[in-house]
């Protein structure tokens, strides 16, 4: 029956479930282990028992893609319904319209600029002195000039990476980060939308296949390898070698959740971009399907620091220290057989949901490929470094 072998999936979130998903059909018998309690990885939703609210239990997720296949993949599990990322801050007692756009800008400044004079207006502010920006913060000043900078990157930017902006590469911020319209949308891609029933259902709908089985509340060791024919590792790279070579960085969250008998902000997203305002963000869940309806409301106030051994990661910091660590764990990591590592913890990377679904798929692909032809399949199939 399972003539093709055994795999092992490390990891019940989007990439494990992906790739789990392809092999099965595809004839192989399939081993997902989790550490946690339930099923989606970081992604899980539940509705809260006393609100009825869907929460996003790890922080916000917004589905948004211009890739056709993985959008049609989505929709061939879960019944999505229109969203659109609206995204307020306050700043300075005062509420205004993210990303910046026209009405943040004539608002901020008090003007009725057109498109063009707004974009000859922002030219006149930004700092022409900086020729080459190396950080954040030139790059930021050279973009948009002291202001704008001030009111919604500083502050935000220092509570979300625990540094100042003069301390991060100017990398982080690629583009200008202004709109000369009206477009309030956060999200540029043509396909966008939330989950009915929320991500963990439409996760456990794609587990479920006669030949998946899922191991809840159990810890995956590599001393496990050898029970099977491959191991795709969705886990942290780091933690894989018991954390040996040091901890790689990333940015924790801790959720302060507090609930509300109404509305509690009229939005899902309020950022709060003032360094006095300790969180940087307060999230109220119900804005994130509004197609229901909800007396009661479930908020959470978002608070950034630096991650511990013991708590949960979210971001990869990525700088020059945790590049030198992550080429040691890689280079190991080659070393190892038959077991390829994938995901946003196993390759250390931020990866949009999208993008983790995108990638899963190719692996899988790319696995069935490689034992059609009886080659090796990678470490890596994208490099982490
Ligand atoms: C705050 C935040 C907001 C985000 N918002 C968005 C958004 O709006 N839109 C978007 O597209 N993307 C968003 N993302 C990205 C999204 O969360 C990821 O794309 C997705 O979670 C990646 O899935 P994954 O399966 O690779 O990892 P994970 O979801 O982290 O799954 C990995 C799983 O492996 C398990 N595990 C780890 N080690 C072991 C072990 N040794 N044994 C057994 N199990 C183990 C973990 O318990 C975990 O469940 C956001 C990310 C963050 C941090």
């Amino acid at each position: 029956m399972h003539a093709k072998g055994t795999i092992a999936v490390v990891g019940a979130g989007l990439s494990g479930a992906v790739i789990g998903r392809e092999l099965a059909e595809d004839g192989y018998r399939i081993e997902v282990f989790d550490t946690r309690s339930h099923i989606a990885g970081n992604c899980h939703t539940e509705r809260d028992t006393e609100t009825g609210v869907m929460v996003h239990v790890y922080g916000p997720h917004i589905f948004h893609t211009d890739d056709a296949e993985v959008w049609d993949y989505v929709n061939r599990f879960e019944t999505f319904l229109p969203y659109k990322n609206r995204v307020k801050t306050t700043s300075k007692g005062q509420v205004f319209s993210l990303p910046v756009n026209l009405h943040t800008i004539n608002q901020f400044f008090g003007k009725t600029f057109r498109p063009d004079e707004a974009k000859a207006f922002i030219e006149e502010q930004s700092d022409k002195t900086i020729a080459d920006p190396q950080t954040f913060e030139e790059q930021a000043l050279r973009f948009v000039g002291k202001d704008l900078y001030e009111a919604f990157f500083k502050g935000y930017t220092q509570k979300q990476w625990g540094c100042s902006p003069t301390d991060l590469p100017a990398s982080i911020l690629k583009r200008l980060p202004v709109r000369f319209n009206y477009d309030d949308n956060y999200f540029f891609h043509k396909f966008q939308g939330m989950p009915e029933n929320g991500y963990t259902d439409m996760i456990g709908r794609i587990l479920d296949h006669p030949s998946i089985k899922v191991h809840l509340e159990t810890r995956f060791n590599r001393d496990r390898n050898g029970e099977f024919d491959h191991v795709f590792y969705s886990g942290p790279l780091d933690g894989y070698f018991d954390y040996e070579s040091g901890q790689l960085g990333y940015r924790t969250l801790d959720f302060e959740r507090f609930t509300y008998e109404g509305d509690y902000q009229g939005c899902a997203v309020m950022n709060y971009g003032d360094v006095s305002v300790p969180y940087t963000r307060i999230t109220e869940h119900k804005h994130f399907s509004p197609w229901e309806e909800h007396k009661g409301s479930v908020c959470y106030r978002e608070f950034s620091r630096e991650c511990g051994r013991e708590d949960i990661p979210y971001y990869p910091i990525r700088l020059v220290k945790e590049k030198e660590q992550l080429a040691e764990y890689v280079a190991r990591a080659e070393k190892e057989d038959a077991i390829t590592f994938v995901g946003r913890l196993g390759t250390y990377r931020y990866l949009d949901m999208d993008v983790t679904i995108r990638e899963a798929i190719d692996t899988a692909r790319l696995y069935l490929a490689k034992a059609a032809e009886g080659a090796t399949m990678p470490t890596f199939l994208h490099a982490p470094v």
